[in-house]
């Protein structure tokens, strides 16, 4: 029977302001998801942190966008909200934008990423939770992980993945999807992807055999709030091994923290730095922005794990790095490449600004 793997998550209220989860919001999840487990609507599910956001790993066999499941992490996320509430966290029930339930979680500004597989005898995946960033944000190490065979030497000399794969690529300024093949439309599909703001990498297929390989969140905040939301602070699910990249091929890419939009008050561009469950907490100028590993093996439809992947000693390199960058980009304060570029800074102040001073302006 095909399993499920659906990553719903939300920002339910920071602890202290946006730097982290209160863990009595984090045990709010676990009695809430202990339940849905109990009735057997889902076959395991457990509830991890990153940063001020609250991920909800959910293991089942009824398919994407199943209301059942959609309406457990819904019920879950209230039920952490009150705690939030009840404890005066930061921004309680931020990405809880309408008031009831409407079938599913999609359009709602809650992100989730869920995937269909057949169980192999041995499934290893793995489960990103990022803080402080934006969706789009895992264009580069997907890209990376699934066409880069300097990246993922598995490209060149593993049969299935010699094959390429498939990228879902979705336009989020205009809603609308398209699908490259690679390797032969790997300038094509980076003359896109490489513009996180507009385009993000929802899908990947194996063109070996016509299974997902991973899927990332594309729900954006701000598009629904309109306003000045927060982060979409995004999640991905990537199966390893096989006829899929390895493990360390699929973690390779975050050795460089890459430039990614979010940090302080969203409005700022700041290195990704890869940290272990303990450093995803973000007391720096609201940063640096964050990415969590979270390493399970299926075992029908049980959750074995995680494994903390970016607790290894071996990301310390990229962490020194993103506080370096931290560091010399900070120091330009208002100032772009810091600060966002004017397109990006619609949900700032700085329109009202402009409103402001429209009538001073004279012509040259
Ligand atoms: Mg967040």
């Amino acid at each position: 029977m095909p399993q499920t793997l659906s990553v719903i998550k939300a920002g339910v209220g920071g602890f202290v302001g946006r730097s982290g989860t209160h863990p009595e919001v984090i045990e709010a999840a676990r009695e809430a998801l202990a339940l849905a487990v109990q009735s057997g609507l889902l076959t395991d599910a457990q509830a991890h942190a990153c940063g001020d956001d609250l991920f909800l790993v959910m293991a089942h066999g009824h398919g994407e966008d199943h209301e059942g499941v959609h309406r457990t992490a819904w019920e879950t996320f209230e039920a952490c909200t009150e705690v939030a509430r009840r404890l005066h966290l930061y921004g309680a029930g931020q990405d809880v934008l309408t008031d009831a339930f409407a079938g599913s979680v999609r359009g709602t500004g809650i992100g989730s990423a869920e995937l269909v597989l057949t169980e192999r005898p041995s499934e290893p995946v793995v489960v990103f939770m990022a803080d402080k960033t934006a969706v789009g944000a895992f264009n580069l190490p997907l890209v990376r992980t699934f066409a880069d065979p300097f990246t993922t030497p598995g490209l060149v000399m593993a049969e299935p993945l010699h094959q390429g794969f498939a990228f879902e690529v979705h336009d989020l300024k205009h809603h609308r999807k398209v699908m490259f093949t690679t390797p032969e439309e790997t300038y094509d599909l980076l003359a896109f992807v490489g513009a996180t703001s507009q385009y993000a990498v929802k899908r990947i297929v194996s063109r070996a055999t016509g299974e997902v390989a991973a899927v990332a969140s594309t729900d954006r905040v701000a598009d629904l709030a309109g306003r000045y939301a927060g982060n979409d602070d995004p999640t991905a699910i990537v199966r390893c091994h096989g006829a899929f990249p390895t493990v360390g091929e699929v973690l390779e890419p975050y050795t460089l923290p890459q430039l990614v939009v979010g940090g302080l008050r969203a409005s700022h561009h700041g290195p990704w730095m890869p940290v272990g469950q303990e450093g995803a907490g973000t007391s720096r100028s609201d940063g640096p922005p964050r990415v969590v590993a979270l390493g399970f093996q299926l075992a029908e439809g049980r959750l074995v794990g995680p494994r903390d992947l970016f607790a290894d000693a071996a990301f310390e390199g990229a962490r020194r790095q993103a506080n370096e960058v931290a560091d010399y980009l900070r120091r330009h304060g208002p100032f772009e490449p810091h600060r966002l570029p004017l397109e990006e800074m619609e949900h700032s102040t700085v329109p009202s600004v402009a409103a402001r001073m429209a009538s001073r302006w004279s012509d040259l």
